[in-house]
């Protein structure tokens, strides 16, 4: 983290650039839901960081040739932090963002869906890695929600199929090894395009295609204010950078 009176210019700059933005584009990644009790998966305290054996769960082929992966992974899905967790300063400030007219749409690489309990409306959440609040069949694509599988794996039924096919039921996420969903690719796209400043809050910027939107919209001329504990590989793209704590620097520049 830099010293409190490089953070405190930086969000000065941070504050000037948004205040003459009119069609603000925010990417965020798992860092602004660290603050609600949602671990990341790669920081120091992540979930893969401390069981790498988990990120099989995650990974599709395991996940649909391995009954005990899918075990696994469901016994995750029960005990999961996110069911309870609660929009943070951090996601408040981004529907604050929404209210003041500004917003073109959050691009999203979190399935948590906190974004929307914050008050930012389903239209402008672009979803990039789906939601972990709805479960789709690999076969015949059914979908459901998630609440009413896990009521089945609470009641015995360790490794819940398809009730309309029998085929094998994931949550409604990317895995590892499968592609994001074109179409939700193309809004977000669309959205890095049609922004004067892009904020990317809480990612890495490491996993494309989501980070490839920060390219994209810094060569299509918007500011970049880039917001993250650690540093990312878009810091010297950057007119305004804040290694900073998300839940308390995004309320001061918003
Ligand atoms: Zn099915």
């Amino acid at each position: 983290m830099a010293p409190p009176d490089d953070i405190q210019q930086a969000v000065g700059q941070a504050r000037q650039i948004l205040r003459g933005a009119e069609r603000v584009t925010v990417l965020t990644g798992a860092g602004i839901s660290t603050d609600s009790g949602i671990p990341d998966y790669r920081g120091p305290q992540g979930t893969w960081t401390k069981d790498p054996k988990a990120e099989r769960t995650a990974t599709l082929s395991h996940y649909l040739r391995d009954s005990e992966v899918r075990r696994e992974a469901w016994q995750n899905r029960l005990n999961s932090p996110a069911w309870t967790a609660q929009p943070n300063p951090g996601h408040k400030a981004l529907a604050e963002l929404e209210r003041q007219g500004r917003l073109v749409a959050i691009a999203t690489q979190n399935i948590d869906e906190l974004h929307q309990q914050a008050g930012n409306s389903p239209g402008k959440v672009i979803e990039l890695h789906g939601t972990m609040r709805r479960v789709r069949c690999w076969d015949c694509g059914e979908e459901g929600a998630m609440e009413a599988a896990l009521e089945r794996v609470r009641a015995g039924d360790l490794d819940p199929f398809c009730v309309r096919c029998g085929g094998v039921l994931k949550s409604a996420t990317i895995s590892f090894g499968q592609a994001l969903d074109p179409e939700v690719m193309a809004k977000a796209e669309a959205a890095a395009l049609a922004c004067d400043v892009l904020l990317a809050v809480g990612s890495s910027l490491g996993v494309y295609p989501a980070a490839g939107l920060v390219p994209l919209a810094k060569n299509a001329g918007a500011a970049l204010i880039i917001v993250n504990a650690q540093p990312t590989p878009y810091d010297a793209d950057a007119d305004a950078l804040l290694h900073a704590s998300i839940s308390e620097v995004l309320p001061q520049i918003i």
